[in-house]
């Protein structure tokens, strides 16, 4: 069943209909072409789970492609999803990973060199599967009545806190706070990506959920060198649309859109303006806690605080920082105050690439920053201790790094999915060592700089 060649008897299989902004361009219906929806199952406490195969074959939206999936995307989809879940980070789910024992076609990198790859199958979970673009395309289409017919069952079944009991007659403020909830739930969603590194790669309006979930697991990648300009995404690497700096502002360009494709249920502008504001609020508030969080600051303290969080911000690209080891190491730094510069400094220094170019001026910069952040913490007066311990709460120490995933990919292809399964269980508890799994805690190695899946991705999948 989980590999698209069974059903059970309850199951409707469906593919839907969706248009969206890709690149900050209409780009008309697209829909489901490799994703086929097996149906929902509901749990007693009333929670929805829809099933849904990706790369199960074609489906009336593919268009002139094959509907499939290769292993390397799905292992990609499979791990990362489950990765995001256990970091708390909102998320469609995995269920399960299946290869199909079909060959496909596909050319990585879209430039002449197709190759036969191993077929797969992901079952992936969520709510619901309605993007941005579901509510776009009706609305492309004038079409009012599915438009509204769409909303209206979002809400009812999805959002029962503005349905409150209603199945329709929903009025102008009801779209508009279902919009305000969406927007929120995507600022949200963007600080969680931020904090742990996470860089999408394709946000385009088809892959926006309406739950603000984390969804569409393609040319994704994780921050190593914390570099705000940086994305996996080589189809994006003229213009760096989708670049991880980028990424709170571009929520707000897709939430922009949606308000857009509702703007006919409502009728008025100044009300969804209004409630896009959310968004930024949302963001701007979440983000600040957030980052106090990363630093272990318990109350922030106005300007202060926020030029200590920017200056660090500016700071890290300087020299090559991997961002994961850098905000683990900030825990272990001391707040004694008897310590020479290089005892202070040493806890940091394995988060650097090439520790050589801790030098100069970014060491001075860097010593700078740590009396500020330490007169700091003092001032806070909780113990060391306790502080990394809260800190290690929202510092993640095993992502999902780049080059790791493509190492499960290398192995799965050549037959033994032993290293997916540990990594899984490694990534079940990403804020927590794990003695033995240190490997899947290092720096991106000198060889996975150019290797092609660790470094650069594109969407073919
Ligand atoms: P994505 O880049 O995965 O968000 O996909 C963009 C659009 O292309 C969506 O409508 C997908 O369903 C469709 N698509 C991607 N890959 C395939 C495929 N192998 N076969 C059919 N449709 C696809
Ligand atoms: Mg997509």
């Amino acid at each position: 069943m989980f590999s698209g060649n069974a059903t059970l008897a309850a199951m409707e299989p469906y593919a839907m209909a969706y248009g969206g902004h890709q690149f900050g361009h209409w780009a008309g219906q697209l829909g489901d072409g490799r994703a086929i929806a097996l149906g929902e199952t509901v749990t007693d406490n009333g929670a929805r789970h829809m099933l849904q195969l990706k790369g199960a074959g074609p489906t009336p939206y593919s268009r002139r492609a094959d509907g499939l999936a290769v292993l390397r995307s799905s292992v990609r989809e499979f791990l990362c999803s489950e990765a995001m879940h256990h970091l708390g980070v909102p998320t469609t789910r995995a269920l399960s990973l299946t290869t199909t024992g079909d060959q496909v076609m596909r050319d990585m990198f879209y430039d002449g060199h197709p190759e036969w790859e191993t077929g797969a199958v992901v079952c992936r979970v969520a709510p619901s599967f309605i993007r941005f673009g579901t509510l776009e395309l009706p609305m492309s289409r004038d079409d009012g009545e599915l438009l509204q017919a769409l909303a209206d069952h979002t809400i009812s079944l999805h959002f029962p806190e503005i349905a409150d009991g209603r199945t329709g007659g929903f009025e102008a403020a009801d779209y508009v706070a279902w919009f305000r909830e969406v927007s929120k739930r995507t600022a949200e969603m963007i600080v969680h990506w931020q904090r742990v590194g996470f860089v999408h790669g394709v946000m385009n309006t088809d892959n926006m959920s309406i739950h603000g979930l984390t969804i569409d697991y393609g040319p994704y990648g994780w921050l190593e060198d914390y570099n705000p300009g940086w994305t996996p995404n080589t189809t994006d690497r003229e213009y760096k649309r989708y670049r991880f700096g980028a990424q709170p502002h571009i929520g707000q360009w897709n939430c922009t859109q949606l308000a857009n494709a509702i703007y006919p249920l409502v009728g008025e502008v100044e009300p969804l303006q209004e409630a896009l504001e959310t968004y930024v609020d949302v963001f701007n508030t979440d983000w600040r806690r957030m980052m106090g969080d990363k630093l272990g600051i318990a109350e922030l303290d106005g300007e202060r605080d926020t030029e200590l969080i920017h200056d660090l911000l500016e700071l890290l690209p300087k020299i090559e920082t991997d961002m994961t080891l850098f905000f683990r190491a900030l825990a272990n730094v001391s707040t004694d105050d008897d310590l020479d510069l290089d005892t202070r400094v040493a806890p940091l220094l394995g988060a650097y690439y090439d520790p050589d170019t801790f030098t100069g001026d970014v060491r001075a910069e860097t010593d700078a920053w740590l009396d500020r952040y330490i007169a700091r913490l003092r001032e806070e007066g909780r113990a060391d201790a306790n502080r990394a311990k809260v800190m290690n709460a929202v510092n993640p120490l095993f992502v999902l790094r780049n080059y790791v995933a493509q190492l499960a990919i290398d192995e799965a292809d050549n037959g033994d999915p032993s290293l997916i399964l540990e990594l899984l269980d490694t990534l079940r508890t990403p804020y927590t060592e794990q003695p033995g799994r240190e490997r899947f805690a290092e720096k991106r190695p000198e060889w996975a700089r150019v290797r092609p899946g660790c470094s650069m991705l594109s969407c073919s999948s």
